[in-house]
């Protein structure tokens, strides 16, 4: 048998895996749930770490937008972010859910990483639990099936670690004990997710927009949130006519914060040199403003 067979075999038995866990669910389209309340007593409170901010090279001293929800939920995976977390008081261990937005590079360049780490700490108890992977169904497949003939996990099956791999499309709905994520497609040239996430636990709403050109229905899924993730990695002076169709600069994003009539805005995926300029451009429009920075922690309170 030849290791394209075992991949793919191995593959089919991760789908099939994926399909039969109990503690997460998909559903079509719904509207979105602004009054959601804890399902079960809890400190309310969210906690947001952000373990990167930058765009798709990073620098020295940042990596790739990606940030960590309580922990246990991981909203894309930047080139160091297994490393990162660890230097930021996390456990890459402790990840319950990677959620990718979508399947460009700088989005899952650390997801070789992140699992190697996992199956070489294989005898954590902690390690024994799957790590859900979490993304568009069109493409999170193959991604996570090259990570894993990157890894050799056929010739060295002891570094695969255990992972439930779960595709979904713009419009559905993926949820989890703790979460519920409501999605809508984002304007971006590969199939990508806006979401919107739910903490049962303390009831509080982070809105996150992933790579996505200005998208009116972002405003809509975010009504509400305490918080909007926004990406603004075009330069805050590009005139409207030479805007492109991928992503946004800071003054769109301050504009879905406002028409969604959320709390708080935090500008991600930006260069260095445009953050500045991005942040004052953005509060002329939308005064709560921030920008992400690598290693911040936010705790959101009900
Ligand atoms: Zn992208
Ligand atoms: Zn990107």
């Amino acid at each position: 048998m030849n290791a394209g067979v075992l991949s793919a075999a191995g593959f089919l038995f991760l789908l099939a895996a994926a399909g039969s866990h109990a503690s997460e669910r998909t559903s079509r389209p719904s509207p979105p749930d602004a009054t959601t309340r804890p399902a079960s007593p809890g400190p309310a409170q969210t906690r947001i770490t952000f373990i990167g901010s930058g765009t798709a090279v990073p620098g020295a001293d940042d990596d790739t937008a990606c940030f960590i929800i309580n922990g246990n939920f991981q909203v894309d995976c930047g080139w160091n972010s297994a490393i990162n977390m660890r230097k930021y008081a996390l456990d890459p261990l402790k990840i319950q859910t990677l959620y990718i937005t979508h399947l460009h590079h700088d989005h899952y360049m650390g997801l070789p990483g992140l699992l190697f780490y996992r199956g070489m700490n294989r005898s954590n108890p902690l390690a024994k639990v799957p790590l859900k992977i979490v993304g568009p169904a069109d493409d999170l497949p193959v991604v996570v099936d090259l990570s894993r003939r990157f890894l050799q996990a056929d010739r060295f099956p002891e570094v695969w670690p255990a992972v439930e791999i779960k595709g979904i499309e713009p419009g559905q709905t993926y949820e989890t004990d703790e979460y519920r994520i409501q999605t809508v497609k984002a304007r971006h040239p590969v199939t990508a997710l806006c979401s919107r996430l739910t903490d049962r636990t303390s009831g509080i709403v982070i809105a996150f927009s992933g790579d996505s050109a200005p998208d009116p229905d972002l405003a809509t899924l975010a009504a509400g949130a305490d918080l909007l993730i926004h990406e603004a990695s075009i330069g805050p002076k590009t005139p409207d006519d030479r805007m492109g169709k991928d992503h946004s600069r800071a003054i769109d994003a301050a504009r879905i914060a406002r028409d969604a009539g959320v709390g708080r805005l935090i500008l991600i995926h930006l260069p260095a040199a445009q953050r500045e300029p991005s942040l004052s451009a953005a509060r002329e429009i939308f005064p709560s403003t921030e920008l992400a920075e690598c290693g911040r922690s936010i705790v959101l309170k009900k």
